[in-house]
Order: structure tokens, then sequence, then C-alpha cells
């Protein structure tokens, strides 16, 4: 069988051994042309057809264990798949091995200790219903079809983060398979240097198998913001935010959103097709003391439309799903963390959110403050946490004829912003990841070394490369 190396080269491995790894593990292996295999390769982005030579779909520990040994020995391309929202499609291995995570989907929750141990391929709804069953929630990200894998390493932004900080922040242990084989246990207390590294040095370290996250009282119900105002009227509702999030308490999480309205039985049709800005945003108190604190967001000027209202929180959770399947938007979607926010940086967003070519996906401002911002740099392995305010710049089309020039568009107006940055990047959120190690040592700032160090004695074969990749020291 044909299959690509570490190193981008073609290599032959002999049918047997093929087969003998087959045998070996329990799960199913599936090449081109096999049942199962072109569905297994779907992941959100659809500006990629990338064909791995094998994808393991792993269901246990063992099988992980046996497809990482295996790519290891023969120097194959190894890629790991959770929920597949990789923007990079770094989830598959081009030629190579992709180990599929999405079978090991379980979610075991203690309620009385407030634990929830999540298999390695949930996604965030699946996390959320397990959770809510008890009134509990452990903080994710917005959009219900995500992997809880990809987006924990990375840091992991969503609608309760003011209040109990990043997936990160919450993340109690980590069961992980690393380059050498070992299935190792990594936690405050066991395997240190591991557990600081994997919470937001990426997919660098190994194959994550089980998440264990702290759980808080959340909802069931809690109050949403989401009144929609005319575009027309951007500045004066930005800048209303802006004010009002300053004196914000840690119960509010929000964010702009800078949207063109769907064409979804949601909204009215007459405001469908229209640019309007939403205040988003959730208050963890009561519906109560959230109706009560929102008020003053929904009453910035003439109303759009106003989503705002009680909410289930997993109704929240899937609010800003794509009404579409798995891979029909192409997106490219960037991200930059913004030392301010000022007038200029709000006229820069209104002028290039006005002349977007591809509007199926918002421009996101999310508001910091909170939690998650309280942690020290060194903390974590994700680093520096000082910026207020991070801006994503996202676009999302249909035709694969428009995308060289999105790509480019987009890549053009994010730059306008780089004077108001320290040039640091969401690095779940960084397009392409055509920058390379320079964006990745960027971001990382004074972690960067350490991660080097990490690396190179968990991996130093950096046998997991597809990611945002940090070499071995
Ligand atoms: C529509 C959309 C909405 C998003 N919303 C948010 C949001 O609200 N908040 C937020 O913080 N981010 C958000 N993101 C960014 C998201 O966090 C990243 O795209 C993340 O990588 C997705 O994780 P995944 O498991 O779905 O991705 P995958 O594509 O499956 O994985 C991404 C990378 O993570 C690594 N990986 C995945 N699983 C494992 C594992 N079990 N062990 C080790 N490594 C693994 C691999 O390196 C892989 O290349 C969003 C992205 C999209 C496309």
């Amino acid at each position: 069988m044909k299959l690509v190396t570490l190193e981008g080269a073609e290599t032959f491995i002999d049918d047997p051994l093929i087969s003998g790894f087959k045998d070996s593990v329990q799960c199913e292996v599936l090449s081109q042309g096999e049942s199962g295999y072109n569905e297994s390769r779907v992941i959100y982005n659809g500006m990629f057809d990338i064909k791995p030579a094998l994808i393991v779909r792993t269901i246990t520990v063992d099988d992980v264990v046996k497809t990482v040994n295996f790519a290891r020995d023969n120097n194959i391309l190894l890629a790991v798949k959770g929920g597949g929202h990789s923007v990079a499609g770094k989830c598959l291995s081009p030629g190579g091995i992709t180990i599929d995570l999405r079978l090991m989907n379980g979610v075991y929750v203690d309620p009385e200790a407030r634990i929830a141990r999540v298999g390695g391929g949930t996604l965030l709804g699946e996390m959320d219903k397990a959770t809510q069953a008890y009134g509990l929630a452990a903080p994710s990200g917005i959009v219900s079809d995500t992997g809880v894998a990809g987006l924990t390493l990375g840091a992991g932004f969503g609608w309760i983060r003011a209040k109990y900080g990043l997936s990160i922040d919450n993340l109690l242990s980590v069961n992980i398979v690393t380059a050498d084989g070992q299935f190792r246990h990594a936690s405050a207390s066991e395997n240190e240097d591991l557990f600081w590294a994997v919470r937001g040095g990426s997919g660098n370290f190994g194959v994550v198998t089980t998440f264990e996250f702290r759980l808080h009282p959340v909802g069931p119900e809690l109050m949403f913001s989401g009144p929609m105002y005319p575009a027309e009227n951007a500045k004066t509702i930005i800048t209303k935010w802006r004010e009002f999030m300053m004196g914000a308490p840690d119960e509010f999480s929000s964010m702009v959103i800078m949207m063109t309205v769907p064409e979804l039985d949601t909204f009215p049709k007459e405001i469908q097709g229209r640019d309007a800005i939403m205040l988003g945003g959730v208050h963890c108190g009561s519906v109560e003391e959230g109706e009560k604190f929102i008020k003053p967001l929904r009453e910035f000027g003439e109303l759009l439309f106003d989503l705002s209202g009680p909410k289930k929180y997993t109704e929240i959770q899937s609010m800003f799903d794509s009404p579409l399947p798995q891979g029909s938007l192409i997106c490219y979607f960037t991200s930059l963390y913004l030392e301010t926010f000022n007038d200029e940086v709000v006229d820069t967003l209104i002028e290039s959110f006005g002349k977007r070519p591809a509007k199926l996906v918002p421009f996101v401002v999310q508001d910091l403050r909170g939690a998650s911002m309280r942690v020290r740099s060194q903390k974590t392995a994700f680093g520096e946490r000082s910026a207020p305010y991070l801006l994503e710049i996202n676009s999302a089309w249909l035709d694969p004829k428009d995308s060289e020039s999105n790509i480019a568009w987009t890549r053009e107006n994010m730059d306008k912003f780089k004077s108001f940055s320290s040039g640091r990047t969401y690095l779940n959120h960084s397009g392409l990841n055509e920058e390379g190690e320079a964006l990745v040592k960027r971001t990382y700032g004074s972690n960067y070394e350490r991660l080097r160090q990490i690396k190179k004695k968990y991996d130093p074969g950096n046998l997991f490369r597809l990611n945002q990749n940090i070499p071995p020291a």
C-alpha cells in the first residue's frame, strides 16, 4: 500500500504488515472506496478534499495505542480527528493515517463530585446534553457540533467564559496516548508538565482519549441577550455596547455579532438578507436578574429584531449552528487579540464589514473581561491573557471559484487591525496556518520555549505535527 511519510514523501508498506495492523485493532480501518470512508473524512470546511490512505475509527484506547505505534514505527504522516472543525483541515492526513475518534464519545457525569469524563471524540452538544441532565455544565464553545477535543486543547471560548473561564481553566486531567505509545494520566499532580502543555498546546502532545472537567451549576434556563440593530447604526450600537461592557459583572459574557440576517424561519422575511449588529450575550444568574441586566442593551436604538429571552442552556449552545450539513461551507476564519477597541478600530471594522464579499458567517468581537482574563499567562500553555478583546474576521462562501479572492480579502482586511494588537491570534481560529511557526511562536510568547522542551520529551520525532505545530527543542 502507498502511504505518505512524516516528511511528505511516498512510501510503500507491504500488505501483510497492513493486514497485521488491521487484525491487531478492534475497530474499523477504512481505505478509499470502503463503506464509511467518505463519511469519516467529511469536515466542517468544504475547502478540502483530503484523502487519507487509512482512517482508523478507534473505539478503545488500545486501538489508539496500536495506531500511534504503527504510524510511528513506519514513519507515516498521522492526523487526529475529534469534531472535524479545524478550519485548516489539519484533522485529516493526506495520504497518511487519520485516527478518527468520533466513536469514542461517551460522557460520564458524577453529579455529586461535579465532574464529567468526556471521550476524545465527543461533540459539545453531546457533552452539554449529558451534563445539563444534572443542571451542570463545563465551559465550552458556542456551536454544538464542534469537537470538545480540538476546542479544549486550543483553549475554548464560550458563553459562560466571564463567569467560569475557558475550557482549559476547568480541565482537571486528561488521559493521553503519547508518541511512544504510552497511555498516561496528566493532571496537577501527575505528569504536571504534560498537563500544563495540553492546556492550550493544541494536539502537539498526543491523542487525548478522555478529558475530565470540573462542572458548574448552569441553567437549565438562562437569559440570552440578542437585540439586533440595523447595520446603518453600527457605530452608535457598538460604542454603547463597549461602554456597557466596561461595568459588566462576571455573570455576563458578551460579543458583538456582525451578520447578514440568514434566510431562516427564526427571522421575519422582511429582514432576511439585511446586515445587522447583534449584541449577543448570556447572563449566568437567575433569569429575572439577567432580564433586568440586559434591558439597556435592548434599548440602544430602533431594533431590527430581538432574539433575547429566557432559553435553555442547550438551546443557546446550538443557536449558532449552521443549518447546512458539514462540509457545505467553504471558509476562512481568522482572529486577532486587540489591545484596544477604540473608535478607530470600530470605524475600520464597520468599513470592512460593509465591504465583505463572503457573507455566510458573522464577524465577531468578544469582550474577554472576567474570569478567563484573570488567569496568569504562565499557568497554562495557552499564554498571555491581557488583551481585552478578540476580533474574528470570518468569511464563508459556497463556490470554490471564489476561494482565492475571498481568502485574499479576509487576510488584507485582518491586516488593518494589526497595529491595534500585539499580533497574537487565537490559534484555534487562525486561517489555514499559513504563517506557520512564526505565528505559533509569537502567540505562545514566553511559554514557547517551555512548550518546545515538553514537546521534545513526549514527541521528539514530531509525530503529532498536523496541528499548530510546536517543533521539539
Ligand atoms: C463553526 C465553528 C465554530 C467554532 N466555535 C468556537 C467557539 O465557540 N469557541 C472556540 O473556542 N472555538 C471555536 N471554534 C474553533 C474550534 O475550537 C477549533 O476549530 C477546534 O480545533 C475544533 O475542534 P474539533 O475537535 O472539532 O476539530 P478537529 O478538526 O477534529 O481537530 C482539530 C485539531 O485538534 C487536534 N485534536 C482533535 N482531537 C484530538 C484529540 N482527541 N487528541 C489530540 N488532539 C486532537 C488535532 O491536532 C486536530 O488537527 C469554532 C470553529 C468552527 C469551525
